[in-house]
Order: structure tokens, then sequence, then C-alpha cells
């Protein structure tokens, strides 16, 4: 596969082609088309796999099209994912190829700046990148609306599972937090790398 049977615009392949990709990673070819046509997925691939971009170039595309439908406020897509620093790398990678349409991406995450991150919210983003916990604190405070929101990534899901296991010590949390994930997501497709 190359990146033309993605069908991105010249906009997004332009800012590919400034990272000097030269072709997708597996898991790129085989989650972008299942992402692209608007399906569920759950994609198992190593750090390393390309799996960020995996999930950041649909979004982009997604956020695009939806921007057209619906005015509004609030962020159009949300990635969760466990940790600080993780939070800070997907931010970047979608400010690197959020530029192709000049789309905002925000950070929230624990042990930041409440204030800074709040009023970075309300100027407005389509990209919400955030640990769960500081998520649910800006909502509280409604310092941003999850109304718009139609594109969701759980990142590191597993590890989100297992550290919330270790904090709430409970042995059900895990099974409870499973079918969360079975109710949530609409007949997935899983991908395996
Ligand atoms: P990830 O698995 O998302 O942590 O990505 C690991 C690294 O692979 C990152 O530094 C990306 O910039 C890089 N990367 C992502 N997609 C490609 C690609 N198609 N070709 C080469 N490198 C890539």
């Amino acid at each position: 596969t190359s990146f033309a049977h993605f069908t991105f615009d010249e906009q997004l392949m332009h800012q590919i082609r400034k990272s000097e990709y030269t072709q997708p990673t597996p898991i790129q070819c085989q989650g972008v088309p299942i992402a692209l046509s608007g399906r569920d997925m759950i994609g198992i691939a190593k750090t390393g796999s390309g799996k960020t971009a995996a999930f950041i170039w649909p979004m982009l595309v997604h956020i695009m099209d939806q921007k057209e439908l619906e005015a509004g406020e609030g962020p159009i897509a949300i990635i969760v994912c466990p940790t600080r620093e993780l939070c800070q790398q997907i931010h970047a990678e979608c400010k690197r190829f959020g530029k192709a349409y000049s789309l905002r991406s925000v950070a929230v995450y624990g042990g930041g700046s409440m204030w800074e991150q709040a009023k970075a919210l309300q100027e407005g983003a389509e990209i919400v990148v955030c640990t769960p916990g500081r998520l649910i604190d800006h909502v509280k405070k409604k310092a941003t609306s999850l109304q718009r929101v139609s594109y969701m990534v759980f990142d590191e899901a597993d590890r989100m599972f297992d550290m919330g296991f270790a904090l709430l010590f409970s042995a059900t949390f895990r099974k409870k937090i499973e079918r969360l994930a079975r109710d949530i997501l609409v007949d997935p497709i899983r991908v395996v790398q």
C-alpha cells in the first residue's frame, strides 16, 4: 500500500511528505481505511509502529467533514491517554499534521496549570488531547463541552485500565471497563499488527 491509496487531499499529503515518510506502516495500511470508513476499531500495535498517525490522519479528515456540517463549540475529536508525556507527544503530532487545515489542538493533563488549560480550551480547539481525570475536571468546571465530539480515541487503553486497576484496587474494575468498551464500540473491527 502507498499513501495514494488513502486518497488524502493535497494539504494533508503535503504535511506527510514534509515528515519524509516514504510509505505507510502496517498498522496504518490496515487501520486508516477502517477509520476513514467510519467503523469503530480496536487497534493493537506497539509503540514505534506508527499507530499515532494511524488515528490522527483519519481524525483530521473526519474533523474537516464535520466542521462543514456543524458549526458549534467544543472539540470534535478527543484523544484520551494515560500520561502527561504521551499527551504532549500526541498533541505535537496533532499540531504537525493539523497544520494541513489550520486545526487547533489543546493538551490537557494532570500536573499542568488548570487555569492555562481552561483558557486554551475556551479559545477554541477542534482537537483535545487529555488524561482522563483532568478532562473530567474541566468538563465539571464547564471550561469545555463535549456535545460536538464525534471522534474518540483511547490510546494505550490497556495501560489506562491497569492504572485505574491499581488506583481503585477493585477486582471488578477491569471487567467493568472491558464491558464499557464493548458497550461503547459498535461492532468494532480488530486490527492486530
Ligand atoms: P508511534 O508508533 O505512533 O509512537 O510512532 C513512532 C514513530 O514513527 C514516530 O516518530 C513517527 O513520527 C514515525 N512514523 C509514523 N508513521 C510513519 C511512516 N509511515 N513512516 C515512517 N515513520 C513513521
